[in-house]
């Protein structure tokens, strides 16, 4: 086994028999997991003044620490105060800065749950919160309101009203297990759960989300595999935000899980002074690619408590997806979404690549600042389409009722349905007019 300098030095700290020979051993990781600053000290040599830890303590007396030792090793002790892997590991007094703006549930993710550890948002899928556990607890957290709270595994019987409400749901297509991290279930009841899940007939995909590849890569283990093949299509996520956790133990992880042919996403977080660089951003990107992961979300930065140092202007996060469109290869890229505050769900964000048209031309302007013209057909005859797919020309073969309901803007475009605008509730023009309520 090779073990880099790093870790032979975070190990050789470490006050047990154990070390090394554990390293890989996940358990032993969490066991080990780097709970107090004094601890964080003592094994990075890294000294804190009397003042740094008055504050210190009383951030961690409000959003507690853990780190595994192998992330710890990941962090240039020389130069901690700028590493990426210390930011987003062990935190500081910024943390308990809160704005006015800033929501404790910022995404409504209670509000939107129909049964304890349910968010049903969109109409075919479920997030299903299935632990409460996190190998690392990032200082960027979303669900940062709830980190370290309640420190335990929830019980069959609460994971049973999860089941039961998407058994009697039946638009729900698409399961995705988030936590906490749903990969610090143990094997039996993961394998349990997905079982569960799987055989819902009107379940088509399970996908989970995940960090133990960037912080608890031994997680992933053989008996861990074999256990989620049985499950496909099984669709996992993972969180790399820096081209530094790429590293030899989480290329292994990430070769075990292609290997096992699960398809591989990666959703980043746009972190100050983190990541919000175009050219750190490639390189992560590229550094996924190589290693089969196709980048899927790049996040603007939540608006929980206890995040504004972390927050980027939107700008930042559309100049880094114009430094990638054209750019790099076009799977490489990830969608830069915002999640509406209040739970309006992912919003797609980017550069505006029109930019005029007429009844028969676009102009458009590419990559480098080419401006071009696309000529529309003279003639096409707009299909008018009401929805009766039994009296159409193309082929759809399906006559399902989900496919049938036109909804949101599309409702606004399509034919069938004579709705001109969408109005907010409480409008109060329309208010005056007596014809909102
Ligand atoms: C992100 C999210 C999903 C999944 O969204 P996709 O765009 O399909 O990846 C589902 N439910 C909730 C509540 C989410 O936040």
């Amino acid at each position: 086994m090779i073990y880099d300098k790093e870790q032979k030095e975070i190990a050789s700290r470490m006050d047990n028999k154990s070390k090394l020979t554990n390293w890989k051993d996940w358990k032993w990781q969490l066991r080990h997991a780097i709970r107090s600053m004094e601890k964080f000290e003592q094994l990075t040599g890294i000294k804190f003044d009397d003042k740094e830890r008055v504050n210190l303590r009383k951030t961690f007396d409000k959003f507690p620490l853990s780190i595994t030792p192998y992330y710890l090793s990941l962090i240039d002790k020389k130069n901690y105060k700028n590493d990426p892997v210390f930011k987003q590991a062990f935190g500081g007094i910024e943390e308990l800065t809160t704005l006015q703006s800033e929501l404790e549930d910022p995404l409504s993710e209670d509000k939107d749950s129909p049964v304890e550890g349910i968010t049903h948002r969109y109409p075919d899928r479920v997030l299903f919160h299935v632990s409460n556990i996190c190998a690392m607890y990032c200082r960027h957290c979303t669900r940062k309101r709830k980190v370290g709270d309640i420190d335990s595994v929830p019980s069959k019987d609460q994971l049973n009203q999860g089941i039961e409400y998407i058994k009697n749901t039946p638009q729900v297509r698409d399961v995705l297990l988030s936590g906490g991290d749903p990969l610090m279930l143990t094997d039996e009841k993961l394998d349990w759960l997905l079982s569960e899940i799987s055989q819902i007939p009107h379940v088509e995909i399970i996908r989970i989300g995940t960090r133990v590849p960037v912080v608890l890569p031994y997680r992933i283990t053989d008996k861990l595999i074999s256990i989620l093949k049985k499950y496909q299509p099984l669709w996992i996520n993972t969180h790399f935000n820096h081209p530094n956790e790429i590293t030899t133990s989480s290329k292994e992880a990430l070769a075990m899980l292609a290997d096992g042919g699960f398809p591989l996403g990666n959703q980043s977080v746009l972190l100050a002074d983190v990541n919000d660089c175009p050219r750190i951003m490639k390189t992560l990107l590229h550094k996924l690619i190589q290693n089969r992961v196709r980048p899927y979300y790049l996040y603007q930065c939540d608006l929980s408590e206890g995040l504004s140092h972390f927050r980027t202007p939107i700008g930042k996060g559309i100049e880094i997806m114009e430094s990638l469109i054209g750019h790099t290869s076009g799977f490489a890229r990830p969608t830069y979404v915002i999640d509406a505050p209040g739970g309006g769900g992912k919003i797609p964000v980017m550069p505006n690549y029109i930019i005029s048209w007429s009844t028969n031309k676009v102009i458009l302007r590419n990559y480098e600042g080419v401006i071009t013209t696309y000529k529309e057909p003279d003639s096409y005859e707009a299909r008018v389409c009401d929805r009766d797919c039994d009296i159409c020309t193309l082929d759809l073969n399906l006559n399902e009722d989900s496919e049938m309901e036109a909804v949101g803007i599309e409702k606004l475009l399509s034919d069938h349905d004579d709705t001109i605008s969408l109005v907010p509730e409480h409008n109060d023009r329309l208010h005056r007019r007596g014809e909102n309520e």
